[in-house]
């Protein structure tokens, strides 16, 4: 009895290895035909064209592959296309995509073929850089025109599509226009690599290797200033032909004051600047974060109010500096303007910076008087269209002098500016 038992379970296992060579051998061939159906359809394909991937791709990358061959409607001749494009999650990545495929496509050259490369850094950051070329020919080696590329960075934890600016600090960014003599939209991001990024700086690459003061990024292993997250500003439309003024407010930041005054801002869609203390904004970075996140523009007023003019040039310049990075580190945004304690500066200092210096035209003495009437009567008497008033958040008499200021200059139809959006217009 036990032998049969054994001699049937080994012809079981034949007929089992039989039919499972057959299914492989299937496959195998299904493979093979379909695989020669796709080179030699169109048959004027080359072997080597339909194969030119570029080879640098990601492993878990899902390839969409079309190689043929279409006549075209107008000119009756042949097109040949070998296309090999990323299967992407994002549909801000894939629209993107789709139009350059799209404007390449237009074209109509007699042979395309457009392919990418792709890369990843952290995990949280890939890369696609997809390239177009066009031929005369199959045989041809030469391109008819410069290759064209289209690059899509996505950051995958939010499926969102990124540029430079969410990868390398604003500052940074002019610094290496101004350097290489061209403007900031010339720049732009290329690759993500572990150890920083690359830049297209006007047709020449460069490296950026990652440091504290010079990336925004998200991402623990990327070294940042940045301590709470980039704070987004939507840059806002303000009639020209309508009266403005820019109220400033100097000494803060002053929680409780500092919000008032937002609010009050914020029923007649007003904003402000802020020219703040960096020691205070170190204290108080919640009160910062709600400046920018309104809207109003948060300003350098110096670490300490020390007087600039009394320190070395190079003493003046770190304030300054640490201030722009303390301002930084709280909202992801950069400072662009200095107002120095007093008014006190050089030309040294002045020349030493990339911000601008402001002044004011209305100085409504809120330090000196602390009267809410009076600081009430010195802006009506002084203001006009387009100035900058100057006043102290941190003074508790401002306050209530700036609420009803606000609406008085509202009702009069006067826009609230910050000095950055009256610098625009005025176009200085
Ligand atoms: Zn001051």
């Amino acid at each position: 009895m036990k032998e049969l038992k054994r001699k049937r379970r080994i012809r079981t296992d034949r007929l089992l290895m039989l039919i499972g060579a057959c299914i492989l051998s299937l496959i195998l061939v299904f493979g093979i035909v379909s695989k020669l159906f796709s080179i030699l359809n169109p048959s004027i394909l080359s072997k080597e064209f339909a194969k030119a991937n570029m080879e640098v791709k990601l492993e878990d990358d899902k390839v969409d592959s079309n190689v043929y061959s279409k006549k075209d409607k107008d000119s009756g001749e042949k097109l040949i296309y070998a296309i090999h494009l990323p299967k992407l999650k994002s549909d801000e990545a894939n629209q993107k995509m789709e139009t350059f495929v799209n404007q390449i496509l237009d074209e109509k050259a007699k042979v395309t073929h457009i392919d990418y490369e792709s890369n990843q850094a952290f995990s949280q950051y890939k890369s696609y850089v997809i390239q177009a070329t066009t031929y005369e020919s199959v045989e041809d080696k030469e391109p008819l025109n410069p290759i064209k590329t289209e690059k899509l960075y996505i950051n995958f934890d939010k499926d969102e599509l990124i540029t430079l600016e969410d990868c390398v600090r604003e500052k940074v960014i002019s610094q290496f226009a101004k350097k290489n003599e061209v403007s900031e939209d010339q720049i732009q991001l290329v690759k993500i690599n572990e150890s920083g990024v690359v830049m297209d700086v006007n047709g020449k690459e460069e490296n950026l290797a990652y440091d504290k003061s010079s990336f925004v990024m998200n991402n623990e292993n990327i070294p940042s200033l940045l301590k709470y997250e980039k704070i987004h500003v939507e840059k806002r439309e303000i009639d020209p032909t309508k009266p403005m003024i820019a109220f400033t407010f100097d000494d803060g930041p002053s929680p409780g004051n500092t919000e008032r005054i937002l609010q009050a801002l914020e029923k007649v869609g007003g904003r402000a600047t802020f020219f703040q203390l960096g020691y205070l904004m170190e204290i108080y970075p919640e009160t910062v974060r709600k400046v920018v996140e309104s809207g109003s523009e948060v300003a350098n007023h110096s670490y300490a109010h020390d007087w600039l003019t009394e320190k070395s040039l190079e003493d003046a310049l770190a304030d300054i500096q640490s201030v722009n990075d303390i301002a930084f580190s709280i909202t992801g945004n950069e400072v662009k303007l200095v107002r120095p304690p007093y008014g006190a500066y050089n030309s040294a200092i002045k020349e030493g910076i990339t911000e601008k210096v402001v002044m004011w035209d209305v100085d409504t003495r809120d330090w000196e008087s602390k009267n809410t009437e009076s600081i009430i009567k010195m802006t009506k008497q002084y203001s006009y269209d387009g100035a900058i008033v100057l006043f102290h958040d941190i003074h508790s008499a401002t306050i209530p002098a700036v609420e009803e200021l606000i609406t008085y200059y509202d009702e009069l139809g006067y826009q609230f500016v910050t000095v950055s959006e009256l610098y625009e217009i005025k176009g200085k």
